[in-house]
């Protein structure tokens, strides 16, 4: 195949980086050049902050609600007419199995515009009905606002931003991963077409610090949305700060499976499993700690070895793959190097640990088995810190208490799953656990109306249905006297 171009998408139309420098997009499975993108710099980031406020002076910024909606609606229609086309550029930017590409990313695309269609044409506004005087409040765009976006869930997540910020009005200027650019491109080729005017939606590509970083500076931009890792997070704050920008951060977690001995083990052990491998463990919201009540510890154990020996590790575009590559071969060399750390910190390796056996093109791809690792103690490295792959480790405990003191022991405070048919007590947990977003007896089960974000060091705010609307716009006061002198 011969490699792609993608350009940058600025104002309307795809665009050269201002250097004329690219760098290469890989497939993590088969290694394969799949295109030549371009190099995204501040020179970049000031043409797409431009066209985001030429747009907003123009005919964009006079658009309706239902307008937008609209547009956002023939989007996700024009994106399901190509849903196939879409799956195979996210797994192969990614090295996710093309099955989970189109039953998981790509519907979740298609749904984030419709509902953020929806939620718009039905968001009302506060009124503060005062004796002598009327208080309505009205959003506002915030006007350019910046959406970055990691590799794991690349439209899903651009999409979730997208489309709240679009809806409200924002022109947007966003900046994908380096490692997973085409559907970002694909995206703006699709609102384009739909009718959405020139500099509304844009694409800068490239690296953090070349294109992200002075996206966050730039004194352009009123907002930024970034979904990444903790550190990087961390930067995008110490740069956005002193512009007053508004921010929010969807960080790194380390989330716990809680499972109780009451619960329904088979489903326990199924959810457990699916918690920590899917999408290879590159989910955020992965349950990589599983925390089991010691009186079932060992029969759980065995149960989730049983399951996890029956994942197969292969090939993205075979339906049968549970799991396809790692998403680079610096990440599982990090992911490895927990593995190597779990055995010296005393750990042992249940099942996988290894590189699976598979033919050419695939021999040199960066495939790691999903790997349980037990008989670590609950404060060491391998079992507090964010390894963002297939690894997860299981650990006992004894009673509620020390359960929750094992879950809420880490700096991470996304989410968590809990196993029990003890009603009270899944209650009494879920507001004892610190986290942004618990699971009693599911995972990841996700309705789109509801706030999604992380406490300690997995964020700041929360996005979802009206929480994203909020965000993406101002709350302005409108105080009309009623006649009678005050
Ligand atoms: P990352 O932090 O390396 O990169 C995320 C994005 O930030 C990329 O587009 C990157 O180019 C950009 N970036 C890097 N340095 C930057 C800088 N200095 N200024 C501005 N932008 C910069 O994260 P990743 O490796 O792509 O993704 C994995 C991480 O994302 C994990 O920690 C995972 O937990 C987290 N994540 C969180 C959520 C959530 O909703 N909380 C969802 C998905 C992923």
């Amino acid at each position: 195949m011969t490699p792609a171009r993608v350009l940058h998408f600025i104002d309307g139309g795809p665009a050269e980086a201002a250097s004329g420098a690219s760098f290469e997009d890989r497939d993590p499975a088969t290694g394969e050049l799949l295109a030549h993108v371009a190099r995204g710099d501040a020179a970049d980031v000031d043409r797409a902050v431009d066209a985001g406020h030429r747009a907003l002076a123009g005919a964009w910024g006079a658009t309706s609600v239902d307008e937008r909606a609209a547009l956002l609606e023939r989007t996700a229609a024009l994106l399901e007419a190509r849903a196939d086309e879409a799956a195979l550029l996210e797994s192969e930017d990614s090295g996710k199995p093309l099955a989970l590409a189109r039953r998981l990313d790509i519907p979740r695309a298609i749904a984030n515009l419709r509902f953020f269609a929806q939620a718009v044409r039905q968001a009302g506004a506060p009124c503060h009905p005062m004796a002598d005087a009327l208080n309505y409040t009205v959003r506002k765009p915030l006007g350019v606002v910046a959406l970055i976006t990691p590799w794991n869930l690349p439209l899903y997540l651009l999409t979730w931003k997208a489309a709240p910020a679009l809806a409200m009005g924002n022109a947007v200027v966003a900046k994908p991963s380096e490692l997973t650019p085409r559907t970002a491109s694909l995206l703006a080729e699709l609102l384009t077409e739909a009718g959405a005017p020139s500099g509304a939606f844009n694409v800068v590509h490239g690296f953090g610090a070349e294109a992200g970083e002075p996206l966050c500076a730039h004194a352009g931009v009123r907002g930024v949305s970034f979904t990444g890792g903790t550190a990087t997070g961390a930067r995008v704050a110490q740069v956005a700060a002193p512009g007053f920008k508004k921010l929010s951060l969807e960080l790194g977690g380390k989330n716990a499976t809680l499972v109780f001995a009451d619960a329904d083990l088979e489903a326990a052990a199924d959810g457990a499993v699916r918690a920590a491998f899917t999408n290879q463990g590159q989910i955020c919201l992965c349950g990589s700690r599983v925390l089991v009540e010691a009186s079932i510890h060992d029969r759980f154990l065995d149960a989730m070895v049983a399951r996890v020996a029956r994942l197969r590790t292969g090939d993205p575009r075979d339906p049968a793959s549970d799991l396809g590559a790692l998403i680079s071969h610096a990440h599982r060399d990090k992911v490895e190097g927990y593995l190597r750390l779990a055995r010296e910190e005393g750990g042992t390796v249940r099942v996988g640990g290894g590189r699976p056996a598979l033919q050419p093109p695939l021999d040199g791809g960066a495939f790691l088995e999903p790997t349980l690792v037990s008989g670590l103690a609950p404060g060491c490295r391998t079992a507090t810190e964010e390894i963002f792959g297939p690894v997860a480790t299981v650990h006992p405990f004894t009673d509620e208490a020390e359960a929750l003191a094992m879950a809420n022991g880490v700096r991470y405070g996304l989410s968590a799953s809990l196993w029990t048919r003890d009603l009270a007590r899944a209650h009494r947990a879920a507001a004892r656990l610190d986290v942004g977003m618990v699971w009693v007896n599911t995972w990841l089960h996700r309705d789109l109306r509801v706030p999604f974000g992380g406490v300690k060091q997995s964020g700041v705010g929360r996005e979802g249905g009206g929480w994203s609307l909020e965000f993406f716009s101002e709350a302005v006061n409108v105080c009309v006297h009623l006649g009678e002198r005050s």
